[in-house]
């Protein structure tokens, strides 16, 4: 099976759909007195979407002006798209998103698809953006803090040692074969991965 990067994204967006009904399912399942099911319902209407993993739900809350509790869950927005061709492990999608959170403009995951022959796409990994080099591998003026005695600028990222994601897979996805640019991030250092990406369209 081989699929477009149109139909990873149609995939991913019917995924962040069910991910924003299962959170708001969720907060009522937590904030009722009701006793829980088991399975947990998100955990069942999640499950579909992955392949070798386990969903994960992640949502917080603000007090609102009546100092009841909102939900903070909203569709992620969708950065970037790389398509991966391996000789022997195939077709493979990275998807840069932000946050679940309203009004995300910056990168948070990246998103790991892959067709899965007899099921359709599915998520197989999902890294996160390091949130000490800010995905460009160095220590950067924009890093947090570091301990200056043993770290300089552009020193490799102690935290990702230097690949910029977190929870890296350990098998390579194969040759970059397309690169699709939807909208560009917020933050500078993202903004520049994203430009170097869109430089190989
Ligand atoms: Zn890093």
């Amino acid at each position: 099976m081989i699929a477009t990067i149109d139909e990873a994204l149609a995939f991913l967006s019917g995924f962040h759909d069910a991910y924003v009904r299962a959170c708001i399912a969720d907060d009522a399942e937590v904030s009722s007195e009701a006793p829980r099911e088991s399975p947990r319902t998100w955990w069942a209407a999640l499950l579909p979407y992955f392949w070798d993993m386990n969903p994960v739900l992640n949502y917080g809350h603000r007090v609102g002006a009546d100092g009841r509790q909102v939900l903070l869950v909203a569709a992620p927005p969708v950065f970037l798209v790389h398509e991966y061709q391996h000789k022997t492990r195939g077709q493979a999608f990275q998807v840069f998103v932000g946050d679940h959170k309203p009004d995300a403009s910056t990168y948070k995951y990246c998103v790991h698809v892959k067709p899965i022959e007899g099921h359709g796409l599915r998520i197989v990994a999902q890294t996160l953006a390091c949130f000490v080099c800010r995905t460009t591998g160095q220590l950067n003026l924009r890093s947090p803090p570091f301990n200056a005695r043993r770290f300089q600028l552009g020193d490799r990222c102690p935290e990702c040692k230097g690949s910029g994601w977190l929870r890296q897979p350990r098998e390579a996805p194969g040759a970059l074969v397309e690169v699709r640019t939807l909208m560009a991030p917020a933050d500078p250092d993202h903004l520049a991965h994203y430009e170097q990406a869109a430089q190989n369209l």
